[in-house]
């Protein structure tokens, strides 16, 4: 259930018998042709099908995270690490507060976690609470399911080009990017990094069949769904 669609005094009502949430996380940045928010829609999207026949609320995704590697393209947005730490913690106290004490982040941009040990230092405060985050592209059975279909898979490449990531108009190319020179990609600035990145994508196909993805897709909600039912404290 979103947590646009309840009202504070159902909430309260609801944390007396359950106390589990989950929040999104994503990013706002390049993604070669597709979506800027495709971080933020994924993760949101799996999230609230997965806690669907749970009843657990789902909060809005947090749209912005960490990409200051790709700073230098156009539409992209960067939360310093310093900001990110602060607005997460201030999260998580607003839902202890609450009430809420199981708390799921289902995060869909691998830059945003360094927030790990904010997580642990956190629950050391709170020692009545359990935080997750859960990283639900490269979760176990979801990586696997990702692998299984295509082990050329990255950033921005096939593995994130749903029908609901894609932009209306923009053509995808049927190529096959190689692999970028991570290493050389890593020590320069991100208007370099642009330069050695091209449109957006690491490595692998920039799309795949709808079928295929449908099934990478059932798997994540699945696994996401497990997070939240299961593995608390
Ligand atoms: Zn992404």
């Amino acid at each position: 259930m979103r947590i646009r669609d309840m009202n504070w005094s159902q909430v309260e009502a609801r944390v007396a018998g359950d106390d589990r949430c989950v929040l999104p996380i994503g990013s706002v940045e390049q993604h070669a042709y597709l979506s800027l928010a495709t971080d933020m829609i994924l993760a949101e999207k799996v999230s609230v099908e997965a806690a669907e026949p749970l009843g657990v609320p789902v909060y809005p995704c947090l749209p912005f995270g960490m990409a200051s590697s790709f700073a230098a393209y156009p539409g992209t947005i960067s939360i310093t690490l310093r900001s990110y730490i602060g607005v997460i913690e201030d999260i998580l106290d607003s839902l202890h507060r609450g009430g809420f004490r199981r708390i799921l982040i289902v995060n869909g941009h691998g830059g945003n976690t360094p927030v790990n040990p904010l997580l642990s230092e956190w629950m050391n405060r709170h020692p009545d609470s359990s935080v997750k985050l859960h990283d639900w592209w490269r979760a176990p059975a979801t990586m696997a399911k990702v692998l299984e279909t295509d082990a050329q898979a990255s950033h921005a490449s096939w593995m994130e080009n749903f029908p609901w990531t894609r932009i209306e108009g923009a053509p995808i190319p049927n190529t096959v990017k190689q692999r970028i020179d991570f290493a050389a990609v890593g020590r320069v600035d991100a208007l370099r990094k642009r330069e050695r990145i091209g449109e957006g994508n690491y490595h692998g196909r920039f799309q795949r069949p709808d079928d295929e993805m449908a099934a990478i897709w059932q798997v994540a909600v699945e696994e996401t769904r497990r997070e939240i039912a299961e593995g608390w404290h």
